[in-house]
Order: structure tokens, then sequence, then C-alpha cells
């Protein structure tokens, strides 16, 4: 795999002057002869490469860019978008360091190079935010940190099938929090061509945080990734115990990519639940901007998609109040909970099975028979998972700790829970 990164004007199909001095940076890559257009990326997702180009589109800025922004920073975005077709060696177009070949060669098998800079690091934690609860609740734990937003954008060469994802909406939501906010749009998503657009990685959001961490002086990316993700498996990686998860763990082999290059992942809500995250969310002052779902209009959300219902499942249990929707059981959308389990998510339908009233008339109704949980056996996702703690790096765990004090720490026998969790 070649890699190469241009900084330079937008091209003119893509909308050019709608973003007036927008700072562009373009990526193409240029696959070896052992590279694949097909490959998986690391939660095991199969998928397609469409193209071999995209932009990352920065605001304008009073200084200068280019040569300017880390070599490794470059890599690394450019990595969470090349790593699932690259097979023995990645050549960027300028020298990384070794810390971060040596990085990229302990996790992937992957040569790659030249190497000649010196490592990166800044002082400032970012977080990346997309305005779910799970972000809106990491912005309210850390309320001076300033916020990056992802923007989806169509490509100049790729028919956009999917405009009814709403992601102005998302923006212009991020844009109200009347925080510190960089918004970066991209069309990266539609390099993929299967299973759709979306992004290689799931690294691959930060790609214009990474772009940007110099110039913002970052030591550290915040994501809204919680317990779910980090410790149970997530919603379509193994559904088990997964203290060495290679994505979120920060010893697994995204996390040392990141480390790497002076930007740890660090994720303040990966040891709470998304109840937590979603109480926490919904009692800020940011609670009227909170929105998980990209197809609603600047009205709200759509209510129709399995995003929103599984969402709703979560904000009626915490708001211990009767299911809110239109979806119901012999629909498509709730197809899924009409099988038996495993589910993804499981642990949180089991949290809102337990505390829903009438669940039994509700699309969950067959989850929640098969399921049989009570308010007793699912109080440990009302609590934070320790470990994860010690997982945030020194200079905002204390902060975080804090927090979660209030929110309270699991018992013993409340993180058994999460360390027998796939395994009984
Ligand atoms: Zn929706």
């Amino acid at each position: 795999m070649r890699v190469t990164w241009t900084a330079g004007e937008p091209e003119r199909a893509d909308g050019a002057g709608e973003g007036g001095a927008e700072r562009v940076w373009r990526l193409v890559f240029q696959l070896d002869p052992e590279d694949a257009t097909s490959g998986a990326c690391t939660d095991g997702q199969r998928m397609e490469l469409r193209t071999n180009s995209c932009q990352v589109r920065l605001p304008p800025a009073a200084g200068a860019y280019g040569d300017e922004v880390h070599p490794d920073l470059l890599a690394v975005a450019a990595w969470t978008l090349a790593a699932p077709w690259t097979r023995r060696r990645v050549t960027f177009d300028r020298p990384i360091s070794g810390e971060l070949a040596e990085a990229i060669q302990d996790g992937w098998g992957v040569e790659a190079g030249p190497v000649g800079a010196r490592p990166r690091s800044g002082t400032r934690l970012a977080i990346s935010y997309s305005g779910g609860a799970d972000s809106v609740a990491v912005a309210a734990i850390l309320p001076d940190a300033p916020l990056v937003h992802f923007q989806r954008i169509s490509h100049p060469r790729v028919p956009n099938r999917w405009t009814h994802y709403r992601s102005d909406v998302l923006a212009r939501l991020a844009a109200r929090t009347g925080r510190e906010l960089t918004v970066v749009r991209s069309d990266l998503e539609f390099l993929l061509a299967y299973p759709r657009p979306g992004y290689a990685e799931h690294h691959a959001v930060a790609a214009g945080a990474l772009l940007l961490a110099d110039e913002l002086d970052l030591g550290g990316i915040a994501m809204g990734y919680e317990l779910g993700s980090r410790w149970l498996g997530g919603d379509r990686y193994v559904h088990r115990y997964t203290p060495d998860n290679p994505m979120w763990a920060p010893h697994g082999k995204w996390g040392r990519l990141f480390s790497a290059a002076g930007l740890p992942v660090v994720l303040p809500v990966g040891g709470v639940s998304e109840a937590v995250t979603m109480r926490v969310a919904l009692e800020s002052e940011l609670r009227d901007l909170v929105r998980w779902c990209l197809r609603g209009s600047g009205d709200g959300p759509c209510g129709t998609c399995g995003k929103c219902l599984y969402k709703e499942l979560i904000q009626a249990a915490v708001e211990r109040r009767p299911l809110s929707t239109a979806v119901t059981a012999s629909g498509a959308v709730a197809r899924k909970w009409q099988e038996p389990p495993p589910y993804g998510g499981q642990e949180m339908i089991e949290y809102g099975c337990a505390r829903v009233p009438g669940i039994e008339s509700t699309p969950f109704a067959r989850a929640a028979g098969h399921l049989r949980p009570t308010e007793e056996s699912t109080r440990w996702l009302d609590h934070c998972y320790p470990p994860a703690l010690d997982e945030i790096p020194e200079p905002w765990r204390g902060r975080v700790a804090a927090y979660m004090d209030g929110v309270g720490l699991m018992t013993p026998d409340e993180s058994a829970r999460v360390e027998n969790w796939g395994t009984r």
C-alpha cells in the first residue's frame, strides 16, 4: 500500500465554494500487488473498497498548514482507511517515527515506513463529538474540552444513495452547543462499496482530529465508547467479556497506534453503560441537542429506525415510563427482537426489559420472555466498572474518577457481572 496526502483546494465537482476557504487534505492510496479490494475491519465486518481517494476538509485557520502536520498524524489518519486492504507493507509519503512503525508492525504484521521522524506529543484533550447520548455524556463530564465533529459529505465520484442521512442536521446541533467546536467534513465513508458507506475502521471518525492535533495542541482524543463497546464485545464483535478488545483497550493494536502518535484514545464513559450515559446526557445542559439518529430532520429523530427503537428502550427505562414507539413487533426493524438471544447490546435489552412498564405489549416482549431480567440482575449497569478508570491517562483520570464517584462504582459482585459476561 502506498499512501499520499496532498494539501490543496477542494475539487470543483464537490461543492467547492460552499466551504469558502476550507483547507482540504486529499488522500490517495495505491494498492500493492499483494493487497486486496476486499477485507475485514478489526471488528470482523467484511467490506469492499469502492475507490482509492477521499478528502478531509478543515475549517480555515489563522496559521499555515501542509507540512506542519506531524507525519505520524497523517499516517494514522490514513491507516484508519487503508488497514483493511493492506497485506504486507505500507509506504507513507513522509517519514514516520520508529514508534509508529513498530505499532503497525506489532498490531498488523505490516511493515511500515519510511522511518525518520521524532515522536510527537500534545497536551489538550478533545472530544470526538457525534451528538449521540454517549458523546454528549462525555461532553458533560469534561465541560471545557473542545469538540471535534465529523460531518459526512458526498464524494465527487460516488453516487450518494444515502441522502436520507442528514449529517447537516447533526452538524447544526453540534454548533448549538456553544462549545469550542471544529466541524470536519469528509467523504471518506464513500471509500466503502460494501456493506454501505461508513468508516473503514471505527477510528476513521478521528481523521479530522488527527489532522488538527498539532494545531489544537491535542494530547488525547476522547470518544463516547461505553461499557458495552469497551468491555462486553460491543455490537457486532464477539459477545463476551473482552479486556483485550483490539479496538478500544489501550494495550490493543489501535490503542497503541494512537498513543504512538501522541494522541491516545480516552474513554471517559468506558466504565458505564448506555443507561448511565443516557441519564448523564439527559440531565446535562445539552439535553435538547442529543441526537442518535442520522435520519431525522431538524424537527427530531425519525422514530422508526432500529437505532431509535433501541435508544427509546433505554430512555424509557431511565425515565421509568412506558415505551413510546410506532414500531410494531411485526415490522422489519423489530425482527431481530423476535428471535432468541444473543442480541447486540444485550445488556441494555435486559436493562430496559427489567424496567419499562408494560414491556409485554412492546416489540421487546419476546426478548423479555427469553431473558427474564430483573432490576436486581441489571443493577450493575447503573454503576462504573473501576478498571475502566485505570485506563484513562493520568492527566484526565482524576476528573473522570471524581465524576464517577458521583455515579457510584461497581461492587466486586457487580464487577464480576462484567467479567463473566457471555461465559454463563
Ligand atoms: Zn431513527
